[in-house]
């Protein structure tokens, strides 16, 4: 999608360190990161947010949190643990309307989040 940030990190037009990559989704360093580790896993495909994956869609969400997962190993985090997130909306605090799931590690974390 023309002037999407993720579309265009998806595309190589905008370099990226890459953790992960496969034929459906890519996995990179967050610039402003919250934690220790803290990783952003995209689809290729633009989907705007969770609110707006099809029915047909639902595998490729599977495949963020098991391209997650395989990141979280890579960095050590299996034992301490982590947390993945995808702010979706407004009030959900998404600022970049391309689906993207957060990894965040090497700390502990809150709840409820602020
Ligand atoms: P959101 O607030 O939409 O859930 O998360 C968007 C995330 O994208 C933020 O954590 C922000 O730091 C990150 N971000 C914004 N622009 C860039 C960029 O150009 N490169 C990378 N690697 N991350 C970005
Ligand atoms: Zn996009």
């Amino acid at each position: 999608m023309a002037d999407c940030l993720f579309c265009k990190i998806a595309a190589g037009q905008i370099p990226v360190q890459k953790l992960a990559e496969d034929d459906q989704a890519l996995a990179f360093p967050d610039l402003r990161p919250q934690a220790p580790t803290h990783v952003l896993v995209i689809p290729k495909k633009h989907v705007a947010s969770l609110a707006e994956v099809a029915d047909d869609e639902w595998p490729l969400v599977g495949a963020l949190h098991a391209m997650a997962i395989k990141v979280a190993r890579a960095q050590g985090l299996e034992q301490s643990g982590f947390r993945t997130v995808i702010n979706t909306g407004a009030d959900g605090g998404q600022t970049v309307f391309h689906l993207h799931l957060h990894l965040l590690g090497g700390r502990g974390m809150g709840w409820p989040p602020g």
